[in-house]
């Protein structure tokens, strides 16, 4: 069976390092805001060149703690609209609506899966305060009509980097395109922990303090409370397994993007609609997306064929239980998407021969 991805592999390859990383942090006797959380969140905003980065416990946190500052600096209030991809992981539509703020969902474009900028601005009220950008699948959205838009209604612009460290739109990585970006370092992603991790980029100071001090009891200061904050921080052990993997991060990046090409030019099957590719570098290939009419049938056709495949994602935000509210809405491209998207095996290990063979599979099939 070529599994859709092995975690067990991916870490396997650096087991020396993060070994000795972790004995490290064990040793130092400190295990929360210590040193290797300092020093990680120096190198990721160097990374992508962000002014200030602030470890979080997950993705979700990120997203969830970039509003609430917002709003603990009167720039968001209760019932204000934030507009969101009607296709994406229903993390960045949580972080809306638990800030008690209105998620407005917009339809994506169907060959990049983004965000219809088409279709932002006749959804933007008196109410609205922000676009949440998805780079979703690792291919970052091109932002500069985007950008245009937030000025021209004094919107902020939110990332949800979460599948997409070291994508590049127009020579910049994510994480340093809007004014707050939030990634994860669930263990699957593309940089990821071996535990839960997260992390909010910014250029912004105030907003940045304001993160850091909402994610620690709302406390810039040992036992003085200015707000009424949550616990949400990156642990030390954490942080020592993400600045290990980091360094290795854009050489996965540049493995992922030869099997990438490798399907790209050789997947042949006129029934199989292929991922778009911007440029060169603004796709990090989290996952390898394509779309089929009968998906069910090319699904089970694979796994027969010892390909393991999921699906990203098979129920779209308006249709869960948890927004029962939406769920007689229709988004027909996000139902389409929904119903026709299959990720193939794709990461930073995969050998050229799996991919060879998975290839070959998929242009044998016959719908
Ligand atoms: C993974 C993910 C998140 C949430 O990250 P966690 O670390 O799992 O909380 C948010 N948005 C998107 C698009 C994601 O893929």
């Amino acid at each position: 069976m070529i599994p859709f991805l092995n975690l067990k592999a991916v870490n396997e390859q650096y087991q020396t390092e993060l070994k000795i990383a972790c004995a490290k942090v064990i040793d130092s006797g400190w295990y929360v805001q210590g040193n290797e959380c300092n020093e990680f969140e120096k190198e990721f905003s160097a990374y992508c060149s962000a002014k200030y980065a602030i470890g979080v416990a997950n993705g979700l946190d990120a997203l969830i703690l970039i509003i609430r500052a917002y709003k603990e600096l009167s720039v968001f209030k209760d019932n204000d609209e934030i507009i969101v991809p009607s296709n994406t992981y229903i993390a960045s539509i949580l972080a809306i609506s638990q800030n008690n703020l209105i998620p407005i969902l917009v339809e994506p474009n169907i060959n990049t899966y983004h965000i219809d900028i088409e279709k932002i601005e006749n959804k933007i009220t008196s109410r609205t305060k922000a676009i949440m950008v998805v780079h979703l699948y690792g291919q970052a959205v091109e932002m500069t009509k985007i950008l245009e838009l937030s000025k021209k209604y004094n919107l902020k612009v939110i990332e949800d980097s979460a599948q997409a460290h070291g994508a590049y739109d127009n020579k910049k990585r994510v994480g340093n395109i809007g004014d707050a970006s939030g990634f994860s370092f669930y263990p699957g992603k593309n940089l990821g922990a071996l535990g839960d991790g997260g992390i909010v980029t910014t250029n912004d100071e105030e907003l940045a303090n304001t993160i850091r001090a909402l994610g620690n009891y709302g406390s810039h200061k040992k036992y003085e409370n200015v707000y009424q904050g949550v616990n949400s921080r990156l642990d030390e052990i954490q942080a020592a397994m993400l600045r290990v993997k980091l360094k290795h991060l854009d050489h996965e990046i540049e493995h992922r993007r030869k099997i990438a090409n490798f399907y790209l030019n050789n997947i042949k099957n006129t029934d199989i609609i292929l991922p778009t590719l911007n440029n060169e570098t603004s796709h990090v290939w989290h996952l390898f997306v394509i779309r089929t009419a009968n998906r069910e049938k090319f699904q089970s056709y694979l796994l027969k064929n010892g390909v393991q495949t999921l699906i990203h994602y098979p129920i779209p935000p308006h249709k869960q239980n948890a927004y029962k509210e939406w769920n007689k809405l229709q988004y027909i491209i996000s139902e389409q998407i929904h119903a026709e998207v299959l990720s193939l095996p794709i990461s930073g290990i995969q050998s050229i021969e799996h991919t060879h063979q998975i290839v070959e599979i998929i242009n044998k099939y016959k719908k």
